[in-house]
C-alpha cells in the first residue's frame, strides 16, 4: 500500500527568486498538510551525500554546487498516496517536459535549477525525511 508522506525541498534557484511563497500555497492547495518545514543551507559535502544515488552521473559536481548555492527549504508533507501525487504536482524533472501548470513549469529555470526536490518511493521519503528532521513520527 502506498504511504501517506512525502518530502520535498524547495531549491536554491526557486527560494532566491522569491517563490517560496507561490510554491507553499501551491502545494497546500493540492492537499498536501506541512508536517515539518524549515529554511536552511546545505554545504557541498551534504548535497553531495543527500544526492549519492547519482554520484557516478555526470552532473553530479554542477548539482552538488548548485545545491549547495543559497538557502533551501526542506519540508515533511502528508496526503494520501503522496509520493506519486507529489511527483504529480511537480512535474518532469526537465521543465521543458514538466506538464503545463505544475510547479516545474512555472517556476524552473533548467533541468539542473528545477525549482524543488520530490522523492520518489516510500523508502527515499523516509531516507530524506531523516536527513533533515528528527522525531516526525510524532507530528
Ligand atoms: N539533474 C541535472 N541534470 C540532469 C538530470 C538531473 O542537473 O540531466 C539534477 C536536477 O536538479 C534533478 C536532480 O539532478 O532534479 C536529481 O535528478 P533525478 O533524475 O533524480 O530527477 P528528479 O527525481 O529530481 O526529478
Ligand atoms: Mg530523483
Amino acid at each position: 500500500m502506498a504511504g501517506n508522506r512525502t518530502f520535498t525541498m524547495i531549491k536554491p534557484d526557486a527560494v532566491a527568486a522569491g517563490n517560496t511563497g507561490a510554491i507553499t500555497k501551491m502545494i497546500e492547495e493540492a492537499g498536501f498538510k506541512i508536517i515539518a518545514m524549515k529554511k536552511t543551507y546545505m554545504s557541498k559535502d551534504r548535497a553531495g551525500q543527500f544526492y549519492e544515488v547519482h554520484k557516478e552521473r555526470p552532473f553530479y559536481n554542477d548539482l552538488t554546487t548548485y545545491m549547495s548555492s543559497g538557502p533551501i527549504i526542506p519540508m515533511i508533507l502528508e496526503k494520501e498516496n503522496a509520493v506519486e501525487d507529489f511527483r504529480a504536482l511537480i512535474g518532469a524533472t526537465n521543465p521543458k517536459e514538466a506538464a503545463p501548470g505544475t510547479i516545474r513549469a512555472l517556476f524552473a529555470k533548467s533541468i539542473e535549477a528545477n525549482a524543488i526536490h520530490g522523492s520518489d518511493s516510500d523508502d527515499n521519503a523516509k531516507i530524506e525525511g531523516g536527513f533533515f528532521f528528527s522525531h516526525t513520527e510524532q507530528f
